[in-house]
């Protein structure tokens, strides 16, 4: 069977970076075996499901180089949800219930003041086909539970989590269906992993108890469990997760000049005993992605190893990838010698300023002067070529380390530190350089 993934996002907020590890893992799981990545917009709630919250998880995904190679809405399968609810109705796997909210806080009270736990007691299969009636004459509509088959105790070797064992008598039969008619979450998402063909379920750990419930429901519709992992959940770098990690978004993160290439690098590694490593190819990082490698602790998010790797990435990024983001003029080489100076691509107009000029005249010491004139002279029969220069002054002025280097880099860039030299005066230029070297001496 060709392993099928799923990302299943409500379309009821923008992603977060625990939405995006999770739509990455899933991705490169699929990647990784060839398989299919397949995006499903979990949009039952009409109420709170918003088309630009949809077009925002398209539009991020792409950002991220998360294709999905098949999109599904849960909006357009109302008619499936019916017809296998309906299967479940005729095997009286689903059960009408009319208990409000307020009576069920009371029978959860009473049991745990008698130290039971608070599961649902199943008054309402008591009921008959006249109560139904009568209930219906009265105008009260039901809601339905999905009736736990309590003997078949539930088990799964857990990706992430290793083996797990949910005893269904210690479990509350879970409300499917809403007397309204609408969906929760739990039973489509089932309906769907079995139609679509989802081979691995991977999401968060917060999942786990509706796992329990679900392997129930893959059963009672006639079809096996897919492999289920369910992963730790993200903190922020203070321990506790965070409001801010809640909230933290693609858009935040473009506009603080953070890389696709960086966020798919960290979050890869993220929660594993693997390295975190700029890797710029999305690939490489599938090869070598294993749920094994995932610990149960909460992986730790932490912005400045965000920023870090962001930096290692920008290193290594081509010109072909950043051209349409640089300064107008700036070419493959301007890009390559101040490449290694950025953490962020952004900075290189900064550079690009210092290249192209004016720059400011650096103060300096009159020893120095002197040797900036001696180096004009010596750079109007060498040429822009920094090698040769500073060979031939550390020749005729004796000058070595700082004392020849930095009074060259002050008077032809105007700053202490930056790219290579060597990289910087031919594009800088001979002109210009002789002109920098002059004022300042
Ligand atoms: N829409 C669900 C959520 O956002 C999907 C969970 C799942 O992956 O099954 O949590």
């Amino acid at each position: 069977m060709t392993v099928t993934t799923r990302f299943a996002p409500s379309p009821t907020g923008h992603l977060h970076v625990g939405n995006i590890r999770t739509a990455l893992h899933n991705w490169l799981l699929a990647k990784q075996a060839g398989g299919r990545f397949l995006l499903r917009i979990d949009d039952t709630d009409a109420q709170r499901s918003r088309e630009e919250y949809v077009a925002a998880i398209r539009a991020d995904l792409a950002w991220l180089g998360l294709v999905p190679d098949g999109e599904e809405r849960q909006s357009a399968r109302f008619d499936l949800y019916e017809r296998e609810f309906q299967r479940l109705v005729a095997a009286g796997r689903v059960y009408r219930c009319y208990e409000t909210a307020q009576e069920l806080e009371l029978k959860r009270k009473v049991l745990l003041g008698r130290g039971l736990p608070p599961i649902y007691d199943r008054a309402a299969l008591a009921l008959g086909e006249a109560d139904h009636a009568a209930k219906a004459a009265a105008g009260e509509a039901p809601h339905w539970r999905f009736m736990l088959d309590r003997d078949a105790p539930i088990e799964w070797q857990d990706g992430i989590r290793g083996a797990q064992h949910f005893d269904p008598a210690k479990m509350s039969d879970p409300v499917v269906r809403r007397a309204d008619g609408s969906w929760l979450y739990l039973l489509p998402s089932v309906i769907d992993d079995i139609a679509m063909g989802i081979t691995d379920v991977l999401r968060g750990e917060d999942h786990v108890s509706n796992t329990a419930a679900q392997v129930q429901m893959f059963e009672a519709l006639g079809a096996a469990p897919p492999r289920f992992a369910h992963e730790a959940l993200l903190t922020g770098s203070e321990g506790k997760l965070s409001k801010r990690l809640g909230s933290l978004g693609v858009a935040e993160l473009r506009q603080a000049g953070i890389e696709p290439e960086a966020l798919v690098a960290l979050l890869a590694r993220l929660g594993t005993s693997d390295p975190v490593d700029p890797v710029l190819d999305a690939a490489a990082l599938a090869v070598s992605f294993n749920l094994a490698h995932f610990g149960r602790a909460p992986a730790r998010f932490d912005e400045a190893e965000l920023h870090r790797v962001n930096a290692g990435i920008v290193h290594r990024l081509p010109f072909a990838r950043v051209a349409h983001l640089l300064p107008g003029g700036m070419g493959e080489a301007a890009w390559e010698a101040i490449r290694p100076n950025l953490e962020h691509i952004g900075e290189a107009a900064d550079w690009w300023r210092v290249i192209t000029g004016p720059i400011a005249v650096p103060a300096l010491e009159d020893e120095d002067r002197a040797y900036l004139a001696a180096a004009a002279q010596a750079l109007v029969s060498i040429g822009a070529d920094w090698a040769a220069l500073t060979g031939a002054l550390k020749e005729t002025t004796g000058r070595k380390g700082k004392a020849l280097f930095l009074p060259l880099r002050r008077a032809l860039t105007g700053m202490d530190h930056g790219p290579d030299m060597a990289a910087l005066l031919p594009l800088i230029g001979r002109d210009a350089a002789l002109a920098r070297l002059r004022a300042a001496s």
